[in-house]
């Protein structure tokens, strides 16, 4: 099991399925105002600096943003 855990404050966000016992790190709702604060610009602009591609998710799954280089993989 994957235990998804905030890096603010360690309270657990989710549980994912898995072979292997990991923890990953996000971030709950209560602390991602913090986090954008933190950040001194906009989440988009944040995200689309990351070279990596990155879908931001819902509980549900749903895919609410992508940064730069997701929306450039995923439009081939
Ligand atoms: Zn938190």
């Amino acid at each position: 099991m994957i235990r998804v855990v905030c890096c603010y404050c360690w309270k657990q966000v989710k549980t994912l399925p898995s072979e292997f016992d990991e923890i990953s790190r996000g971030v709950c709702d209560r602390c991602l105002p913090l986090m954008v604060r933190e950040l001194g610009q906009p989440m988009q602009n944040y995200l689309d600096e990351l070279k990596a591609p990155v879908l931001v998710v819902q509980d549900n799954a749903r895919v609410i943003s992508a940064n730069a280089a997701a929306r450039k993989l995923l439009s081939r």
